[in-house]
């Protein structure tokens, strides 16, 4: 494994250290830590930011987005509690690179971006390298993409002003949210919404963050 691609790991160990007493646990998922080994993030940063790619922090990719930092990356996918056999969606592909980190760790992956431009990069990327369980759109995911549903676990890498009620609608039982909550560049909850085995809704914040805004849908889309 090169170097810098430790490093990476190393500062996320340490990150998950920091925020243990905020996230309940000391470490992630082995499995988890072993995918983010494995996804080169240089393939999805910029050209000009690869220098950059293994640092933890997030990265401008265009059109006002972001891809996210490795620690928070690794983190929404432990707390998803992803296995082989589900299929997730994922709302908000961006650069593609929580996308790829999902699709080494489950069946399927179904992700949905608005510009188009980077989800269309995003699905030429999926391609080169050689993923055959993503599925790509491009479109508003604000309401899920129920042709699919219901999944496993649903991951939304913006933050909502509130959790869109058809997200929840297209958990399975048993099924993991993984949400950023707030008002656009105000504090934001990184919040984990379990449906339980009777449908019960449980949901429970885990830290702060900071997100770009998730665009509600309009009645067109
Ligand atoms: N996981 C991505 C994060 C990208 S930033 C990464 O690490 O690269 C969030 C992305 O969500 C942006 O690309 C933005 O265009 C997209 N987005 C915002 N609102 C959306 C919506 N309603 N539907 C689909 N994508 C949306």
């Amino acid at each position: 494994m090169k170097k810098s691609v430790k490093r990476m790991l190393a500062d996320i160990e340490r990150e998950v250290e920091y925020t243990r007493s905020l996230i309940g646990r000391d470490r992630l998922d082995r499995r988890v830590m072993a995918a983010m080994g494995q996804v080169s993030r240089e393939v999805f940063v910029p050209p000009g930011l690869q220098a950059f790619a293994y640092d933890n922090g997030p990265l401008p990719i265009g059109h006002g987005q972001t891809i996210s930092q490795p620690y928070i990356v690794a983190l929404m996918t432990d707390l998803l509690q992803p296995a082989n056999d589900h299929v997730v969606l994922e709302v908000g592909t961006g650069s593609g690179y929580q996308t790829a980190v999902l699709a080494q760790l489950v069946k399927k992956v179904f992700t949905v971006e608005l510009v188009r431009e980077l989800g269309e990069d995003s699905a030429t990327r999926f391609r080169e390298l050689g993923y055959s369980n993503i599925e790509c759109r491009i479109g508003n995911g604000y309401r899920g993409w129920p042709e699919h549903a219901p999944y496993d676990g649903i991951i939304v890498t913006a933050a909502a002003a509130q959790i869109p009620q058809a997200l929840i609608d297209q958990l399975k039982t048993g099924g993991r949210l993984v949400i950023p909550v707030g008002l656009p560049y105000m504090p934001q909850e990184l919040m984990l919404v379990e449906k339980d085995d009777r449908g019960e809704i449980h949901t429970r914040d885990i830290l702060g963050v900071a997100f770009v805004p998730l665009q509600e849908a309009t009645t067109a889309s």
